[in-house]
């Protein structure tokens, strides 16, 4: 035990869990301390890993009579710091409860709970001929608790939609331990306000996810991946723009600048293919009908010609589109693990307004002496901007560039007619720009929400918005 928790609280929780998911010392709680994020770091009391809702709820009740925060957590991967402890207290880890309980074939729905990894979800489905498209980056080693929780996206957002759009009905416990099952196995309800997509996105701050229902679609039977390279930034995102104009909808848009490509590359430890490209697109398609499929391939094919690409390498097997979203998929891992400083930003805009939003985050690198890049989202607008302190730039030029930097991408954005956040969510590290976007009432309207969801605001203090 670091600090803070009485010995009496500790002997309960321990008499929820047992004494073995209770974890109270450095070494195992070091963890619970961090995410993703990068530069983020603060203590827990104690990690609680509970593997029922009744469990949930029995150390909600508890913290709820002691006053003592609460941070729930996946499998920490947030980019916002969402699943960071900064009050300290208790986090509660939902790893174990990691079982997809039900495929319900006759209605085309998962029952899951929400500890199991995002890509055993889609790998289980998938089997019994399914398909649940929303696919984090991240699915690897993010949890659907997580994902719901953070409204998370992915590639495919731009033909199926991000997780909201599969949440059917969720099983919950509010910050005083009582348990709520909302909406259920139905694709239509209306029932009252929308009390699942009100707990989708928000962030751990409202109740714990203790089970999920969700929509799940047939598996699409064909599938393929084409990667192409651009001398410029510009023409790969006309291309997208022209993609889309032509209401062609592929599965995923993604793109990488060269710097990007260069990341991976030093990550990776081997050369990427077209490694001089200013930058890739990476486009996929699927669907069940050959000859839509084959239009859509040749459309995209042609688009790609008039932009400039030159050259093709089309992917039909899943090895070789494994190894055509390598690089693509490595750039946060990589930029975390190659020890650089930086900061991402989850920008979203129009869709049109890609190739300008992409101007304006370069543009804005050159003015503050940052080296932007930028990965992502193409499709669907959500381009991620990493910014990255020069080798000359020292420490405190950074901490004077970055926010101005960040502060000048936003308004820029939200000109366009965008968002600050995507996917990532506002968590701790976009709080002090929410009211760029929002107004104090609006504001005001989302303090109320939290108040009457958590009146002792116990769960994940500190997060979206001051307490
Ligand atoms: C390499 C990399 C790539 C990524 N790519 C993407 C991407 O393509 N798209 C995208 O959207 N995100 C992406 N992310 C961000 C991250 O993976 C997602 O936000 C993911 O949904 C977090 O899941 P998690 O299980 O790790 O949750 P955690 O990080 O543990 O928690 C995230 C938030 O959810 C809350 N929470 C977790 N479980 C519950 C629950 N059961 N009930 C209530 N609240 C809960 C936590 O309190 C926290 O606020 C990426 C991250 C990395 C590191």
């Amino acid at each position: 035990m670091r600090k803070g928790l009485q010995k009496d609280v500790i002997k309960k929780l321990e008499d929820i869990v047992g004494e073995n998911h209770v974890l109270k010392t450095d070494d195992v709680l070091e963890k619970y301390s961090k995410d993703e994020t990068i530069g983020l770091q603060a203590w827990p009391d104690a990690a609680v890993r509970v593997r029922s809702a009744d469990e949930v709820s029995r150390v909600l009740r508890l913290a709820n009579e002691y006053s003592i925060p609460v941070t729930p957590r996946g499998l920490g991967t947030s980019l916002s710091g969402g699943s960071v402890p900064i009050n300290g207290g208790i986090v509660l880890s939902m790893e174990r409860m990691d079982q997809l309980l039900e495929i319900d074939q006759e209605n085309l729905m998962a029952v899951t709970e929400p500890g199991i990894i995002t890509a055993e979800l889609h790998r289980l489905v998938e089997e019994q001929g399914c398909f649940y498209p929303p696919d984090p980056a991240s699915k690897d080693s993010c949890s659907i608790g997580g994902n719901v929780a953070e409204g998370s996206g992915g590639p495919r957002a731009v033909r199926y939609g991000t997780t909201k759009d599969y949440v059917c009905g969720l099983e919950a416990v509010l910050p005083s331990g009582e348990m709520m099952t909302i909406g259920g196995k139905v694709v239509k309800d209306v029932t009252g306000y929308n009390l699942a997509q009100l707990l989708v996105g928000s962030e751990g701050t409202l109740a714990v996810v203790t089970r999920i229902i969700l929509r799940l679609i047939p598996k699409p039977k064909m599938k393929v991946d084409l990667l192409a390279p651009f001398n410029s930034l510009g023409s790969a995102a006309e291309a997208v723009s022209a993609i889309i104009g032509e209401k062609i909808v592929p599965t995923a848009i993604e793109f990488m600048d060269n710097p990007a490509i260069r990341l991976a590359e030093r990550y990776l430890n081997k050369k990427v293919v077209f490694n001089t490209a200013a930058a890739h697109l990476l486009v996929q398609l699927d669907g069940n009908r050959q000859e839509d499929f084959e239009h859509s391939m040749d459309m995209v094919e042609q688009i790609f010609v008039k932009y400039g690409a030159w050259d093709l390498l089309v992917a039909k097997e899943p090895e070789a589109q494994n190894r055509l979203w390598e690089a693509r998929k490595c750039i946060f891992e990589a930029a975390n693990k190659m020890g650089v400083i930086y900061e991402t930003m989850d920008v979203v805009a129009p869709r049109c307004c890609v190739a300008d939003l992409v101007k304006s985050a370069e543009e804005i690198a050159e003015q503050f002496r940052l080296d932007p890049m930028c990965v992502g989202h193409a499709g669907d607008g959500n381009v991620h901007v990493l910014y990255f302190k020069k080798d000359d730039m020292d420490k405190e030029e950074w901490d004077r560039a970055l926010p101005k930097a960040s502060k000048l991408l936003y308004e820029k954005t939200l000109g366009m007619g965008g968002k600050i956040t995507a996917e990532h969510g506002i968590g701790l590290t976009r709080k002090k720009y929410l009211k760029m976007d929002y107004t104090e009432r609006q504001i005001d309207l989302l303090r109320g929400i939290k108040k009457t969801f958590d009146p002792k605001g116990i769960l994940n203090p500190g997060k979206i918005f001051d307490a």
